[in-house]
């Protein structure tokens, strides 16, 4: 059986930047995917289209075909009297805030002063991402699945 729309795939994958620095690993738990449904970045998943079980890879996937650039806009500074009552702001907190789309999640950028530098890109914009990649697994997807644009069981949606 080989990968193709409507399949759901079983993954190990460890997930690296640039520079080779781990930042996301499957570690023994694969992820379980329904193809042809975007659940992955879209360089990821064209990477794995007619890959077949025990299949393994290495995919570099561009930012732009990953997370997207870095979007200047996304980065703002801010009066440092929004963050009342946390104790001690630091460089590299996480935060969640509450945005006209919703909710996002912003992290601390810099700290100047009585002003605070925040960015709220994804983690991982601006990377170009190499994954390493083995297919463990690969069934039909129940029509549940395909209803619900994604996969149900071990390592996919538990509801
Ligand atoms: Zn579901």
């Amino acid at each position: 059986m080989k990968i193709e729309q409507n399949k759901v795939v079983q993954i190990e994958y460890t997930l690296k930047d640039h520079q080779g620095e781990v930042m996301d690993a499957s570690e023994g738990e694969p992820l379980a995917y329904l193809h042809g449904h975007h659940n992955l970045i879209s360089g990821l998943e064209n990477a794995l289209e007619g890959k077949a079980v025990g299949d393994k890879f290495t995919v570099t996937v561009p930012a732009a075909e990953a997370y997207g650039e870095i979007d200047p806009s996304l980065i703002q500074q801010v009066p440092g009297d929004l963050f009342e009552g946390v104790e001690t702001l630091e460089v590299g907190m996480r935060f969640e805030a509450h945005a006209e789309h919703g909710v996002e999640s912003v992290v601390i950028a810099a700290i100047e002063g009585d002003l605070v530098t925040v960015n709220a890109n994804h983690p991982l914009a601006g990377h170009d991402l190499t994954f390493d990649v083995e297919v463990i697994g690969i069934r039909d997807a129940a029509e549940e699945e395909i209803e619900h644009g994604h996969a149900h069981g071990i390592g996919g949606h538990q509801h």
